[in-house]
C-alpha cells in the first residue's frame, strides 16, 4: 500500500486523540528510521526515550525471538526465569529490594500511589491520603496518576480528581509549607521530561527526602523517563546521591517491548499483601527477557559512559546553537541524552519540529517551546552530529 493510502485508513478508523502527520514509518535501523516512501530520518527521539538499544539491535532481537519460541505469556500464578532474573538485577541495579511488574509508566505510577496509601492504612494511619506533586510533572494518563500530573489541560473534564497538592518545582519552601499529616508521599522526576525537560535544581530531591523524614512521609521517583540509563546514571536520582522509598520504571526498560516496573525498599514491601494489586500481563517473560538483554547490552557496551560522552557533545553542540541563533534559541538544558533547544516564544515549537521531520530529524515538543532531544542511548558520535548539523541549516534556514 502507498503511504496516502495507509494515512487516509489510519484517519478514518483510528480514535483522533493524537496529530500524528501524514507520513508512516516501515523501519529503522540503530539510530535512523524509514518510512513507507524510503525517506530516511534520525532519529532523536527515540519513540519518547523508549529505544533505549535504538531500531533492529540484533541482541535485543535474538532475545525476543528465542523466548518467544519458549513462552511469551505465563500470567503471575507461577514464576518464571526471565522474570525473576530481570527482578533481581534491577533490585541491584536501583538499590531497592522488590519489584512488582506491570506493562507502562501510569500503571507503575498507580502502583506507586497504591503503595503509598495501602503502607499507611495497614499502619493504622488511614487519613494519610493526600500526595504532593509538582506544576507541569508527567506521571501519566490513568486516573489516579492523571491527578498526580500537574498539566491542567490533561484533567479538563476527567474530574473529580484525587487528592493532589501541585507545587512549583524546585521549591522548598512551598512544600514545606503544604506537607502535612495528612500527606503520604511526594512523587517527583529527577528531570521533568514531558514538562520541558527541566532539571530538578540542585540540592531539590536531597529537601525532599529531608521533608519526608521528617514528615514521616514516603518520596516516590517517577524514573519512567530518566531511568534506564538516559541521564547518565543508570537512575537519575542517582546524580544527587538521593534515594527514594519507591520508584516506577517503564518506557525504555524494554528497549521498546510494553513494560512498567514499581520497585520499594524492604519497609514497605508488606504494603501490597497478596490479592491486593495486580496484572494479568504484568511480569510476562517476554517483556522481561527484551528487559533483560536491554540491561546486558548497556552493561557489556559501557552505555552509561557513551551516554555521558554523547550527552556532553550534545550539551556543547546545543549552547552553539543558542549562541549562533539567539533570536529564536532562549537556551538549552537536560542531562546525558535527554536534553532539549528551547525556543523563544515569539517560534511555534511545533511548526519548527514539522520543519526538521521534512528536513530530516525526528524529534518532539515538550513543555510548549521545548525541542526535546532523547535518542537511542546507542546512538553514534557522526549520527549525533549529522542529524545536529541538520538542525542547524533548518535553525539558520528563512522560516
Ligand atoms: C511517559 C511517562 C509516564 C507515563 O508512561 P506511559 O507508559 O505513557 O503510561 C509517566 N511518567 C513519566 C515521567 C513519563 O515520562
Amino acid at each position: 500500500m502507498f503511504q496516502d493510502d495507509l494515512v487516509a485508513l489510519g484517519r478514518d478508523h483510528l480514535y483522533q486523540n493524537y496529530r500524528q502527520p501524514p507520513l508512516v514509518i516501515v523501519r529503522g535501523e540503530g539510530a535512523r528510521l524509514w518510512d513507507v516512501a524510503g525517506k530516511q530520518y534520525f532519529d532523536l527521539f527515540a519513540g519518547i526515550a523508549v529505544s533505549t538499544l535504538g531500531h533492529g539491535h540484533p541482541r535485543l532481537a535474538a532475545a525476543i525471538a528465542e523466548q518467544a519460541k519458549q513462552l511469551i505469556h505465563l500470567s503471575n500464578y507461577f514464576y518464571n526465569q526471565p522474570n525473576v532474573e530481570l527482578a533481581a538485577r534491577l533490585t541491584k541495579l536501583t538499590g531497592m529490594d522488590r519489584v512488582f511488574f506491570c506493562n507502562s509508566g501510569t500503571e507503575a505510577n498507580e502502583a506507586l500511589l497504591k503503595l503509598a496509601r495501602r503502607h499507611f492504612f495497614s499502619k493504622g494511619e488511614p487519613e494519610r491520603l493526600r500526595v504532593i506533586a509538582f506544576d507541569n510533572g508527567f506521571h501519566g494518563r490513568t486516573l489516579g496518576a492523571l491527578a498526580a500530573t500537574g498539566t491542567p489541560k490533561y484533567k479538563e473534564g476527567f474530574g473529580p480528581m484525587l487528592n493532589v497538592t501541585h507545587v512549583p518545582y524546585g521549591d522548598v519552601a512551598r512544600v514545606r509549607q503544604e506537607m502535612g499529616p495528612d500527606v503520604c508521599a511526594i512523587i517527583v522526576e529527577s528531570v521533568q521530561g514531558e514538562g520541558g525537560v527541566l532539571p530538578a535544581p540542585p540540592g531539590f530531591l536531597r529537601a525532599l527526602r529531608e521533608i519526608v523524614d521528617e514528615a514521616g512521609a514516603l518520596l516516590l521517583a517517577d524514573e519512567i523517563q530518566t531511568g534506564i540509563g538516559r541521564t547518565g546514571t543508570f537512575l537519575g536520582f542517582q546524580q544527587e546521591g538521593v534515594e527514594a522509598d519507591a520508584l516506577s520504571l517503564a518506557k525504555g526498560l524494554a528497549g521498546g517491548v510494553p513494560i512498567g516496573a514499581m520497585l520499594c525498599k524492604a519497609a514497605l514491601a508488606e504494603a501490597l499483601p497478596p490479592g491486593s494489586h495486580g496484572s494479568t500481563f504484568g511480569g510476562n517473560p517476554l517483556a522481561s527477557a527484551a528487559a533483560l538483554a536491554v540491561l546486558d547490552v548497556i552493561e557489556k557496551d559501557r552505555l552509561l559512559e557513551a551516554v555521558q560522552q554523547r550527552g556532553r557533545e550534545l550539551q556543547e553542540r546545543l549552547q552553539a546553537l543558542c549562541s549562533k541563533y539567539p533570536k529564536d534559541v532562549a537556551s538549552a538544558r537536560g542531562r546525558g541524552l535527554l536534553q532539549a533547544l528551547v525556543m523563544k516564544d515569539h517560534v511555534d515549537a511545533r511548526a519548527m519540529m514539522e520543519k526538521l521531520r521534512e528536513a530530516g530529524v525526528l524529534v518532539t515538543v515538550a513543555g510548549g517551546q521545548a525541542l526535546r532531544i532523547t535518542p537511542p542511548l546507542t546512538i553514534t558520535s557522526v549520527e549525533l552530529g549529522a542529524a545536529l548539523d541538520i538542525i542547524d541549516q533548518v535553525l539558520g534556514s528563512p522560516s
